[in-house]
Parts: C-alpha cells; sequence; structure tokens
C-alpha cells in the first residue's frame, strides 16, 4: 500500500523534539499569541526575505487579511486564477470584493501573465498570483503588469513553501504574501495555521491588528477586526520543522525527477517545470484523458491518489450565482476533467516509487491517447 500522504512520518521523526516542545508549551501556561509565535515569525520572515510576517489563523484568513491590509474594498475587483483550490476565490469574496478569473498557461497550470492585463478594468485593485502546485506563477510578467496598472499583489503561496524565482524565495515577491500551514502543506502544523509575509510596515501592523479583533492594546479596538490567531503549539512545532523545509523539498524534487524520467515513454502528460523558478512539487500532477481510469487502475493496485481538483471554483455551487456556464474557462476545465496527483512527500520510501512507478506503466492506456505536449 503506497498512501497519498504520510502525515505520522513526518511526526515520527521528529518524535523527541515535538514531544520536549508540547511539555515546554504546556508548561509555560501561554497558549495563543506568545513567545513561540514572536520566535516562528521572526524566523519564518528571515526564511522568505521579508521584513514581516505576522502569524494568523489558517490560510483562507490569510489571503483575506492580506486583501484588507492592502485596501481592498467591498465592489473592488481582484484578478483570480480560474484554476486554482477555491480558498483563492473565497477570500476575496468574502471581504464583499469581486473575483475576475483568469486562465492558466496550459504548460504550468499557473495563471496566464498574457491574459491579465485583458482582464483589467478601472476598478481593478488586485491581482492574486497562485503558485498551484509548488511552482512558482510567472512573478517577474505579473510584477510588471501590476506595477504599470498601479495595482497590488498578492501571492498566495499555501502550496509552495520554500519555492523561489530567480534566486528570490516566495512570499517576498509582492505586496502581502499568504501561508498556509495546513498539515499537508510543504510546511504544516499538527492542526490549523496561516501567516501573511511583507516588506511593508503598515501592511504589516494592519494585519496584526485585524487579526486580533482590531485591537493593539487589550479592549481598544481601532478596527472592525477577526479573531484569527496562531497558537503557541503550532507555532512551536512549525519552529521545529522550518529546519527541515529545504531537505524535505529536495526529497520531493527527487521523487518528482524519478516519475518524470521513469514515466517519459509513458503516454501521459508530465508536470512542466518553468526553469525560471524553483518548483517544491507540493503535488506531482500528471494529465491524461483517461484520468478516471488510471485513477480505479491504481487504488487497486495499492497506490493512493487524488484530485487537485475535480471541479474548478467557477463550477461550483458556491459560484452558481455568478452564471459562469461550462466552457467559460475551457483550459481550466480540461486540467481539472484530467489531473490526477501522484503520491509524494519527504518520507516517501525509494520502494514505494518504485511501486507507483510500476503500477502506472502496468496500465493499458488506450492507443491514441498519447500527449507529448510536455515541458518546453
Ligand atoms: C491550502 C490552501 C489555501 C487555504 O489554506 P487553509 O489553511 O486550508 O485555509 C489557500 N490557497 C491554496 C492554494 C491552498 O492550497
Amino acid at each position: 500500500m503506497v498512501p497519498f500522504l504520510d502525515l505520522k512520518a513526518a511526526t515520527a521523526e521528529l518524535e523527541p523534539e515535538i514531544t520536549e516542545t508540547l511539555s515546554r508549551v504546556l508548561a509555560n501556561g501561554w497558549y495563543v499569541l506568545g513567545p513561540e509565535v514572536e520566535a516562528f515569525e521572526a524566523e519564518f520572515a528571515a526564511s522568505v526575505g521579508s521584513q514581516h510576517c505576522i502569524g494568523v489563523g489558517n490560510g483562507l484568513d490569510a489571503i483575506e487579511l492580506a486583501l484588507l491590509a492592502l485596501g481592498i474594498e467591498p465592489g473592488d475587483e481582484v484578478i483570480v486564477p480560474a484554476n486554482t483550490y477555491i480558498a483563492t476565490w473565497l477570500a476575496v469574496t468574502q471581504i464583499g470584493a469581486i473575483v475576475v478569473p483568469v486562465e492558466p498557461d496550459d504548460r504550468t497550470n499557473n495563471i496566464d501573465p498574457d491574459r491579465i492585463e485583458d482582464a483589467i478594468t478601472p476598478r481593478t485593485r488586485a491581482v492574486i498570483a497562485v503558485h498551484l502546485y509548488g511552482q512558482p506563477a510567472d512573478m517577474v510578467a505579473i510584477r510588471a503588469i501590476t506595477a504599470r496598472h498601479g495595482i497590488k499583489l498578492v501571492e498566495d503561496a499555501a502550496q509552495a513553501h520554500g519555492a523561489s524565482v530567480q534566486g528570490r524565495p516566495v512570499g517576498s515577491l509582492a505586496d502581502a504574501s499568504a501561508w498556509s500551514f495546513y498539515p499537508s502543506k510543504n510546511l504544516g502544523a499538527i492542526g490549523d495555521g496561516g501567516a501573511v509575509t511583507t516588506s511593508d510596515r503598515a501592511v504589516a501592523e494592519k494585519v496584526r491588528i485585524l487579526r486580533n479583533y482590531g485591537s493593539q492594546t487589550k479592549y481598544v479596538n481601532e478596527a472592525l477586526g477577526v479573531n484569527s490567531r496562531l497558537d503557541e503549539i503550532q507555532a512551536a512545532v512549525l519552529r521545529i520543522k522550518l529546519p527541515r523545509l529545504s531537505t524535505w523539498n529536495l526529497r520531493r524534487q527527487a521523487i518528482a525527477e524519478r516519475y518524470s524520467d521513469e514515466l517519459q515513454d509513458v503516454p501521459l502528460r508530465l508536470p512542466a517545470s518553468d526553469e525560471r523558478g524553483r518548483h517544491v512539487w507540493h503535488v506531482f500532477v500528471v494529465r491524461t484523458n483517461e484520468r478516471d481510469a488510471l485513477q480505479r487502475h491504481l487504488t487497486a493496485r495499492g497506490v493512493q491518489t487524488l484530485i487537485h481538483y475535480p471541479t474548478p471554483p467557477h463550477l461550483q455551487q458556491a459560484y452558481a450565482h455568478l452564471r459562469l456556464r461550462p466552457g467559460t474557462f475551457p483550459i481550466s476545465e480540461s486540467i481539472h476533467r484530467e489531473c490526477l496527483s501522484l503520491p509524494i512527500g519527504p518520507h516517501l520510501a525509494r520502494e514505494q516509487v518504485d511501486d507507483v512507478i510500476a503500477a502506472v506503466r502496468s496500465f493499458s492506456f488506450t492507443s491514441g491517447s498519447r500527449d507529448t505536449r510536455r515541458s518546453a
């Protein structure tokens, strides 16, 4: 049996340190926004080359608070990828702003910079770039567009801890960057957690106030804030894991290389890697028009796979009111129809990777389904 992702293994590797840390936090008696959070914020900011980090409750809140702190208001238009996890859209919707979806580059699955400009109107206030599947979006091109139009740029870096563009870490490439530390992310807590990183002091101050009831001084409320705080246990565990992140990402990369080499001759579309950015392989997504049959075959062979994601946001019931019919975003829709995520993670053993490769190779692809449009 090859599990999609073995979260217990990451905890087991660090068991003595985690146990010791939990005892320290328990004994301390300070459980929310305390010394562990403060230390983690400093360490994480340094690791992404950002001036400030503000720990929050989860990744969705991180995007919302980043948008609010950048001054995005109800009725403002925010450009989002059509192809993303729904959280990117929900953050915009929940602050009363309007999502303006833009199709991805079919090769990288990330928002297509060439299509952003066409979507800009006088009401556009921001673009959210998502580093989907762990691959950085084309931040150089996107930055040039947002700068030219005087609009804000937000990174949704929830799948890209440790990724970089031309040597510069994601999390430092926008006006504000949002992170999730949901357990299955490349840097995951043992519960919910999130953060905003920014090098703009005023934005950092706003997020800091908004996350805690709009208050800096207890019982003095200067803004309509929310309750979205990071707790001490999550911060303490994240501090233990952060120094391991680059080693863990290297293991993911090695597995991705094996899949790419050893499945090269199989009629599957393998992920394209944009050589300008460092991909951290949050998930390894292949594409085939025989997706469902391949998934059933792998399940029968004991290989667990997932689909990231089965339905694009514009076709979800939650966004039915936007009346975006099937066919509105054909590139996104075909990705959702064809994508399948193979097991990948820092604790996947060599033999398990062998098993996945053998299981994929043993599937009888219908002849003619070969799609050779892989990486350029
Ligand atoms: C996980 C994720 C989020 C949301 O993070 P939560 O901590 O689950 O709220 C946002 N955007 C993307 C792209 C994600 O993968």
